[in-house]
């Protein structure tokens, strides 16, 4: 039976990407050896993470003054590298989920942290809109997608101080208006590559400005400096990337990916508004492209366990929702066909025809 991938992370990416993985580890472009045997300082690995890095540049128009970095310890890691590295006294937080938190968890290690606004209120069924953010702040830090909760924050706030973006389920999924950002970073493995490796967007002025002394590994100043080759990077992952971003460019690019993606959501989110069982649980301006979160309304309760059954012998995988939303979440990433959500929208209508 065909599968229809919806997990949340990791989560489905392009065949290509997967199949030209698998070629690369029998045999890296005809050399005879695999891409896990080759040195990570050889011309052909080098080769690798130099696309895939230009790759980056060119398909979110980064600027020039700006780093990409492949890092490794996930976007759990960059929680807390970037007070590491950004805090003196005093840093913003957004809170609008739980990786929201953990990163507020983190940083309060390194100083003052202001959470501005937070959308906790409501379980964090939106994005909070109008906070101030302070002016003596040494950055603001967001997160632009809330996997967990199926809220998404798309589009590009203006600071008066440095912005820091965990991205993590939502890179490369719209373009982005890098300048308006000094540090971007999240766990490819939701949106990009498969688990291991870390992405990271960094304006170079930014660093520099803390007294503490900073472990060397933990230092953005080292990864820059060496190219993301100051220690052994995570090689395969990198290339797996360096294929999920040229099957991006080919197909038209984030432009393209953004218009796919809203025809993907708006078809789920359009049958989800005018079903008679089922029902959003974010509010509508905050919705999220890339995790739609659903319950079944209050009469209908006790069948979401008969709908997770139904759905698994249609080949759905993945619809379960995160334990703190319940119900389901189903992960529409840029790897996703449409087909995929046409097969889950076919099977939410046949279950409501058979039990509303
Ligand atoms: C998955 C996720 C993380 C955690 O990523 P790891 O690479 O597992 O550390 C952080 N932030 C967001 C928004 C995520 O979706």
């Amino acid at each position: 039976m065909k599968k229809h991938n919806f997990n949340a992370g990791p989560s489905i990416l392009p065949r290509i990407a997967i199949e030209n993985s698998a070629k690369a580890i029998l045999d890296l472009n005809g050399t005879g050896m695999s891409l896990l045997e080759i040195s990570h300082r050889s011309k052909d690995f080098q080769a690798i993470i130099d696309e895939a890095v230009a790759l980056f540049k060119e398909l979110l128009k980064i600027p020039a003054n700006y780093h990409v970095l492949f890092l490794g310890g996930g976007a759990s890691l960059q929680f807390c590298m970037v007070p590491y590295n950004l805090l003196k006294t005093k840093a913003a937080y957004l809170e609008t989920g739980v990786w929201a938190q953990k990163a507020i968890k983190e940083a309060k290690l390194f100083g003052q942290i202001d959470i501005v606004a937070s959308s906790g209120d409501k379980n964090f069924t939106y994005i909070p809109k109008g906070f101030t953010i302070p002016a003596d702040a040494d950055y603001f830090h967001i997160t632009t997608n809330n996997t967990i909760f199926g809220s998404e924050l798309r589009y590009d706030i203006d600071s008066p101080v440095p912005l820091v973006a965990d991205m993590s389920s939502d890179i490369l999924s719209r373009p982005v208006d890098v300048s308006k950002y000094a540090l971007i970073y999240g766990g490819a493995q939701k949106n990009l590559g498969p688990a291991g490796v870390t992405f990271v967007i960094i304006r170079e002025d930014i660093l520099g400005k803390v007294d503490r002394p900073i472990p060397t590994m933990l230092n953005y100043k080292t990864h820059i400096k060496e190219g993301s080759l100051f220690n052994t990077p995570p090689c395969l992952p990198i290339y797996t990337c360096m294929e999920t971003l040229r099957w991006i460019k080919n197909l038209g690019g984030v432009e393209k990916i953004e218009e796919m993606n809203k025809r993907k959501a708006n078809l789920l989110y359009d049958v989800i508004d005018n079903s008679k069982m089922f029902i959003g649980t974010v509010e509508k301006d905050s919705r999220s492209l890339m995790n739609i979160c659903f319950v079944m309304k209050e009469q209908y309760k006790d069948k979401e366990d008969a709908f997770m059954d139904y759905a698994k012998t249609k080949g759905m995988v993945g619809i379960k929702g995160h334990r703190s939303v319940g119900g389901f979440r189903a992960s529409t990433y840029n790897a996703l066909p449409i087909e995929s959500v046409q097969a889950l929208i076919d099977c939410m209508h046949e279950f409501e025809q058979n039990n509303a």
